[in-house]
């Protein structure tokens, strides 16, 4: 081996935590490399969450144009031009690329183009897409290399070239019948926009539920409302087999409730689950341990089982969500800098991007009940914020849960529009430790979708019922 080139850190994996990481340390002088094989920026500007919304707006365009008769706005024709959409969405990605290099350039971070992986302690080799390769050794090593779509084996699945979320990004026509394999919020915000480019959508959702992390009063409203829109969702449903191939016509062979089906599709899109990018990059020659499921094994403070080396992202099993990638960022800085942050107790909402949108931020009904957690419960249904009736949007429902100690919010799930913003005001209020009162008796600015926190916390029992009640 050539003797390597030093640096004082190299990321492997320009993930979101990483990226922020390297110019970080690189505008603090020192030398930094980022190793990175196709995103420059990553997943989230380039395949994940960024483009996925910009499409999903596209969607929601053609939805309301479609409705425009509904608000006295008529429009006589609606088409939707996939061609258009596609390309609104890559100039999108081209700007977010464009900004990546420049921040690249100002920090100093050196960004290398190709395949990295391990082959001893801290020591990275870097096949180039360029062609060649470079031995890189560094005092301290990031790794954040994400994740990717789980293709389950099912008969006939791999051969019928199905799609992943990167795929289905690129279409440059609608597909006549997406048939999607996975209920959960990839799926989801997949088969809603699908649905409103014009396509004819089945969900396939393996679990008895959509969205299985929820509460089940939410995942049902939200079937509910896919449902509406003329989405056929199967949940408990056990895919047994495909033929075909995607693109010119799929056939699924699914046992639903209604017995055994054959769905005819024309496009099959996979959203079951994600696996670490973990194997094959030599990590077992530089001492990081991998779990059971092959994440990287950290400890709270991120730190990987090889000295000098730290995990960052979804890849060290932080929730799968751009915002706790890079507060592992914040927790890493903040620990080189002599700090003690760790990933213990942190509060990561997130929001799923159908219409109306969810959005849930700390305990859930679900884990209270696992726990064994006495809880207050109160739900209030969006019919009841007046915002709703002003912009006729589709109903859902607010949630709260408060504790039966004292007058602190555990909890809050949101299914209606705007729900990530109004979430953003309870996290506020929790992070501060607030007591529901104050948050219920605040004077909340007529007519948002906030001022329905005043609604829903109202309906909290008070705190003499002591029952953990429902
Ligand atoms: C369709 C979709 C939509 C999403 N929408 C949202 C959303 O709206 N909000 C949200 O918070 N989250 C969303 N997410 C999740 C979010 O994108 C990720 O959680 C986020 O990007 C964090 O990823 P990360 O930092 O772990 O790594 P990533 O951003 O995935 O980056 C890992 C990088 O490592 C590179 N890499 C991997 N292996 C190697 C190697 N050996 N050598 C060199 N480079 C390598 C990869 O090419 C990639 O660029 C979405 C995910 C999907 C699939």
């Amino acid at each position: 081996m050539t003797a390597p080139e030093r640096y004082d850190a190299l990321v492997l994996g320009s993930g979101q935590g990483g990226k922020l990481l390297a110019w970080d340390l690189a505008r603090s002088g020192r030398r930094t490399g980022v190793v990175e094989r196709r995103w420059i920026g990553g997943s989230c500007p380039n395949i994940n969450c960024m483009p996925s919304k910009n499409e999903i707006w596209s969607a929601n365009v053609a939805y309301l144009a479609r409705r425009g008769a509904e608000f006295g706005a008529t429009i006589d024709r609606v088409a939707v031009d996939m061609v258009k959409v596609r390309q609104r969405k890559r100039d999108m990605v081209d700007r977010q690329v464009h900004a990546h290099l420049n921040a690249y350039k100002d920090s100093g971070a050196e960004l290398i183009m190709g395949m990295g992986r391990f082959v001893a302690p801290k020591t990275l080799e870097v096949r180039l897409n360029d062609g060649g390769a470079r031995v890189l050794y560094a005092d301290n090593v990031f790794v954040n290399v994400g994740t990717h779509a789980t293709i389950p084996s099912i008969p006939g699945l791999e051969a019928s070239g199905p799609l992943t979320s990167i795929e289905a990004l690129e279409f440059d026509h609608v597909p006549p019948h997406l048939i999607v394999l996975g209920g959960g919020y990839v799926g989801l915000e997949f088969s809603q926009a699908c649905r409103r480019f014009g396509s004819r959508v089945t969900v396939i959702q393996h679990d008895p539920q959509l969205l299985s992390q929820e509460d089940p009063d939410i995942a049902h409203e939200v079937q509910r409302i896919l449902s509406a829109e003329g989405i056929e969702c199967h949940v408990g449903a056990q895919t047994l087999g495909v033929q075909g191939r995607s693109g010119t016509g799929v056939t699924v062979l699914a046992r639903t409730a209604a017995g055994e089906q054959r769905i005819e599709g024309s496009d099959i899109l996979i959203a079951v689950g994600r696996a670490p990018n973990t194997s094959g990059i030599g990590l077992e020659q530089a001492g990081v341990e991998l779990d059971a499921r092959g994440y990287v094994r950290v400890n709270d403070r991120l730190e990987t089982t090889a000295a000098d080396v730290w995990a960052i992202g979804e890849c060290a099993g932080t929730p799968h969500f751009t915002h706790a990638s890079v507060d592992d960022f914040r927790i890493i800085k903040e620990n080189l800098a002599g700090g003690n942050r760790s990933t213990r107790d942190r509060l990561i909402p997130y929001c799923v991007f159908t219409d109306p949108p969810l959005a849930h931020v700390g305990l859930s009904e679900r884990d209270a009940d696992r726990q064994g957690m006495a809880v207050r419960v109160a739900k209030l249904s969006m019919n009841d914020v007046l915002r709703v009736q002003a912009v006729d949007a589709r109903p859902g429902l607010m949630k709260v849960l408060v504790s039966t100690s004292d007058d602190r919010i555990l909890g809050f799930t949101m299914l209606g529009p705007e729900a990530g913003e109004v979430m953003a005001a309870v996290q506020a209020a929790m992070l501060a430790e607030l007591p529901y009162p104050k948050l219920r008796d605040a004077v909340l600015a007529h007519l948002t979708m906030a001022e329905g926190l005043g609604a829903l916390l109202s309906n909290v029992p008070p705190l003499t019922h002591r029952t953990g009640s429902r």
